[in-house]
């Protein structure tokens, strides 16, 4: 059982950081970040998506894990990264969490897309009516794991609350600079100059993503 799981974490790692991804799939920031923009209006001015069968993508990307950004976004039901962007099977490495905030699992993910799968952009993306905001500025008493998500966007409420305007929005879009700021700061990239990490605002009423800097 030991060795078993010392060939798992090697292969692991060899596979994953001794090979570097294979450069001519790699994406630069600025060219993901413009086929997002265009995914999100194809979302929202669409009915149905445009992209090719599920199958074919899925068939496609068996041997080849090629996503073009990472999106770090909250649990919530109604912000599922492939719908509001319009990509399909393979294209977006999802960290996603309550209040889309990251812990250490959460960067090492982050590392991993970036180092052994070469993506170049990473979302923090925060979204209308987030109930792990919302619970955040409640305040009151919460499960233990529940208030350790509520601690890492504590700080963000704290800024919030010196800015004029709607004390929800601006603590959810304050959150998801916050988080970026964490990524670029903690996270083990410095080695990798060309990545960009940007926050960004859904609205669940109008489909658009905003971009927060
Ligand atoms: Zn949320």
């Amino acid at each position: 059982m030991k060795n078993l799981k010392f060939a798992v974490l090697a292969s692991f790692l060899m596979v994953g950081f001794a090979h570097a991804a294979d450069p001519t799939t790699v994406v630069n920031a600025n060219d993901a970040l413009a086929l997002l923009e265009q995914g999100n209006a194809s979302f929202i001015d669409n009915p149905l998506s445009k992209q090719q069968p599920v199958k074919e993508a899925r068939i496609a990307s068996i041997n080849s894990h090629t996503p073009i950004a990472v999106i770090v976004t909250c649990s919530d039901a109604r912000t599922s990264p492939e719908h509001i962007f319009n990509k399909n099977l393979n294209r977006i490495f999802v960290v996603r969490t309550a209040g889309n905030v990251v812990d250490n699992v959460g960067l090492g993910s982050i590392e991993y897309a970036v180092k052994a799968l070469g993506v170049r952009l990473v979302i923090v993306l925060g979204h209308q009516n987030c109930g792990a905001v919302k619970a955040t500025i409640a305040g009151g008493s919460v499960p233990p794991h529940i208030n350790s998500i509520v601690n890492e966007i504590k700080p963000a409420v704290a800024t919030a609350k010196k800015e004029p305007g709607d004390l929800l929005i601006n603590s959810i879009q304050a959150n998801a600079i916050r988080v970026s700021e964490k990524i670029r700061h903690d996270s083990d990239l410095k080695d990798v100059s060309d990545v960009k990490v940007v926050p960004a605002y859904y609205s669940l009423e109008t489909g658009k993503v905003h971009w927060l800097n």
